[in-house]
């Protein structure tokens, strides 16, 4: 089979063992087969951050968007409000959320190509203390490739006694992640984790799992329910079986190549090779270099080089890159690095953005 290299930010390429895991024997989910792999990926899971003891991870078929969805459903009240802080698309989609949950929430909107605004949502804290229950914010803004330091904000908010939902969908499993202040944190098998779109997850803390009071308006998003079956290892609905072959097979494989930490080095260093090649071919960043998260990187088109052509170009070679969304769409391109890319193709592809640019 031909290797395409997926150089957005999810889905990823798959090793060969996650593939092969997909070819395993039929399986049904009320089997005890089934409730062991789930047991075996929840204590994985558990294991990504060791700082994370008082968490659990709660399974649910879905892509992201719905572990970042169900996150909300079930801790977001509905009747204090949850203050946004937000710069990018996937901060601003949280408003949505809730605005079709039905639930209050003021956002703040802040510049896309700036960090998290800390004035302003102190701001809002401090003009009607008690008036929220929670703060929410992306962890790596995969609009712009920003990694947003989500401890001061989680700091602020504890002034307030409010807690942190965390929106860590394209982190989870590489970048250093702070569970101080956090209440959950959604994330999903098939960005840093390296396992097929299928299964995602949102790690809660436990009392507040055992506590047992659900804010949400949806019977699937509802992850109290997920929780109460989930000790036994099984699902209220039926789970996407082979999703959770593959990601019991690529969490193995995290684990044999070394975990949270040498993901990220592994990822830092291709992302590094590729903002050397871009610089030197003088393509400049869309935010500091420095702002970046280890795996995603977005660049300014330079003047008349069209987005098509350079999309075109790595595709006909088996590289996949990505548009700009929203207001950077035909502006920007994205490269991210996660998955199973080998150094050959790793270099291969550098070889071919020097082309391109030179
Ligand atoms: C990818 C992503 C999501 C979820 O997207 P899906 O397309 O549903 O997988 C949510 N938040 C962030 C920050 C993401 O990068």
């Amino acid at each position: 089979m031909k290797r395409e290299i997926l150089l957005n930010p999810g889905p990823v390429t798959l090793s060969d063992r996650v593939r092969a895991a997909l070819q395993r024997s039929d399986l049904c989910h009320r089997e005890k087969e089934f409730a062991s792999l789930s047991l075996e990926i929840l204590e994985m899971i558990g294991k990504i951050y060791p700082q994370a003891k008082d968490f659990r991870p709660v399974l649910l078929t879905g892509s992201g968007t719905a572990a970042v969805e169900a996150m909300l459903q079930s801790f977001a009240s509905a009747s204090k409000k949850t203050l946004i802080v937000a710069n990018g698309v996937y901060g601003e989609r949280m408003a949505t959320m809730l605005t079709k949950q039905g639930k209050p929430f003021e956002l703040i909107k802040g510049e896309w190509t700036e960090g998290l605004n800390l004035k302003a949502a102190e701001a809002a804290l401090a003009a009607s203390p008690g008036a929220y229950s929670a703060v929410a914010t992306v962890h790596h803004e995969t609009t712009t490739g920003r990694l947003n330091d989500i401890s001061p904000l989680a700091a602020l908010a504890e002034k307030f006694s409010v807690p942190v939902l965390v929106d860590a969908v394209s982190s989870f499993a590489a970048e250093d992640l702070d569970f101080k202040n956090v209440l959950a944190v959604a994330a999903t098998g098939n960005k840093c984790v390296h396992a097929i779109p299928a299964i995602s997850f949102v790690l809660a803390r436990t009392d507040v799992l055992e506590a047992g009071k659900s804010e949400a308006r949806s019977l699937y998003l509802d992850l109290f329910e997920y929780y109460k079956a989930q000790k036994t290892g099984f699902s209220p609905f039926t789970q996407s079986v082979q999703g959770i072959y593959a990601l019991h097979e690529a969490l193995r494989e995290f684990f044999d190549l070394g975990g949270q930490k040498a993901r990220l080095k592994t990822y830092r260093d291709r992302r590094d090779s590729v903002l050397d090649t871009l610089a030197a071919a003088g393509v400049k960043t869309l935010i500091d270099r420095s702002a970046f998260s280890s795996y995603l990187t977005s660049f300014l088109l330079p003047e008349g080089r069209d987005y098509d052509a350079l999309h075109d170009t790595l595709k006909a070679e088996g590289y996949t890159i990505y548009a700009g969304q929203g207001n950077f769409s035909g502006k920007i391109f994205r490269i991210a690095v996660m998955g199973d890319i080998r150094t050959d193709e790793m270099n291969k592809l550098l070889q071919l953005l020097k082309d391109f640019f030179k």
